[in-house]
């Protein structure tokens, strides 16, 4: 999809990894103030905040929790609160990389839709192009430097059918759960999702808590079964606790994944839907009513890391061909990755076109 995951983004724009990048040579401090002022990064408005939201942050203040408003790319003008932002925004009122994408055509881009790539041209230890299957069948396009983006599942599918056989390794997808409470007459229905974040906890113990309720009965299905799905919608509150996993998985070269959830991921997790159910009870939720989502994430990266497959440039072995999504990520953020990626993207449009 053109676009990637930005467009089902809940318009979270959060540095993260800072000081990992630092460790290994890369700062970032200009991409990511300039990303920050592209995007229209800000504090969600209060004014997008549901009754539910306001609530979680007046539970969690008197409990001593720091629930902040989130750093978002929404512009509060253009939401209507439809709680949507999973889906693709209807109102245009999130950034998504369809901008820049849009920015690149004016300046002479051309875009090939419905293509998939499935392996780097490499003569002589050089990059020379891709080979892919189109609408029109099987083509090649011939390029001096090829940057992959096709994320943190696609990208090490395309490097290892390349011949770079240590893609693939260090999977992480920051992990989370949902820990849902019925509350009578609260919800997080009309307002963005992931509308605060707590993240006190983050370097400690390696978790953030946001407020989260899939609202379909049916996703609540998956994350739970039947107890989920029996949950009442128009009464319920969620708090999503996310982890920086174990970098555990893997993704094989036929693009099927090994994704276990460690000992440490369990702790991490069960530590912050504890706090998530604390803060849930003070709200009025009776302990009772309060379950725990299985494990799901939506981060995949670590699969083409800086300093085993990529280089600090994000170049790989093969000379001119270079990375740059969420599979460079050298550790799991367990924070939203987007502002990160796009500050890494314009370090490297430095280092193509300095
Ligand atoms: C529901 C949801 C909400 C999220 N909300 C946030 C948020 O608020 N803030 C945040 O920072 N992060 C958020 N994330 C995570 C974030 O969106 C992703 O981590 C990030 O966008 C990943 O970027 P990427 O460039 O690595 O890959 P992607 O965005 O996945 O882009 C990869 C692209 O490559 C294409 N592709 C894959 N394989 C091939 C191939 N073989 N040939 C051609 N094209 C291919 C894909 O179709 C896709 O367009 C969210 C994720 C989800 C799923």
């Amino acid at each position: 999809m053109a676009g990637g995951t930005t467009v089902v983004s809940c318009g979270n724009g959060v540095p993260c990894l800072e000081q990992e990048l630092a460790d290994l040579g890369i700062t970032l401090g200009d991409e990511f103030a300039e990303a920050q002022k592209e995007m229209n990064i800000a504090p969600i408005a209060e004014g997008l905040l549901s009754e539910g939201s306001q609530r979680i942050i007046w539970a969690s203040k008197e409990l001593g929790y720091n629930m902040e408003r989130m750093p978002k790319f929404i512009d509060p003008v253009r939401c209507q609160k439809c709680g949507q932002c999973s889906l693709g925004c209807a109102n245009n009122a999130k950034w998504t990389a369809l901008d820049y994408l849009e920015e690149a055509v004016k300046n002479g881009a051309h875009v090939v839709y419905n293509t998939t790539v499935g392996r780097v041209l490499v003569e002589n230890g050089k990059a020379k192009g891709i080979r892919g299957v189109g609408p029109q069948g099987q083509l090649e396009i011939l390029a001096d430097v090829v940057v992959l983006a096709a994320g943190g599942l696609g990208t090490p599918v395309i490097l290892q059918q390349s011949g770079i056989k240590e893609a693939g390794r260090g999977l992480f997808i920051d992990l989370l759960v949902n820990t849902y409470g019925i509350i009578e007459g609260l919800n997080l229905l009309h307002e963005p999702a992931m509308a605060l974040v707590d993240h006190e906890f983050h370097k400690s113990q390696g978790f953030i808590l946001s407020p989260y309720m899939n609202s379909p009965r049916a996703v609540r299905f998956m994350e739970k079964g039947a107890q989920g799905m029996a949950l009442p919608t128009h009464s319920l509150v969620g708090i999503m606790t996310k982890i920086a996993d174990e970098p555990a998985g893997r993704v094989y070269p036929d693009g099927t994944i090994s994704k276990p959830v460690t000992e440490r991921d369990w702790e991490r997790l069960r530590a912050g839907s504890s706090i998530a159910k604390e803060i849930l009870t003070k709200m009025g939720a009776d302990s009772k009513s309060i379950i725990v989502s299985n494990p799901q994430g939506a981060h995949p990266g670590g699969t083409a890391a800086i300093g085993s497959v990529v280089d600090r440039d994000l170049q790989t072995k093969v000379e001119n061909l270079f990375v740059c999504d969420a599979s460079v990520l050298p550790t799991a953020p367990g924070m939203p990755p987007i502002l990160t990626i796009v500050a890494l993207a314009k370090r490297l449009r430095k280092t193509l076109a300095p």
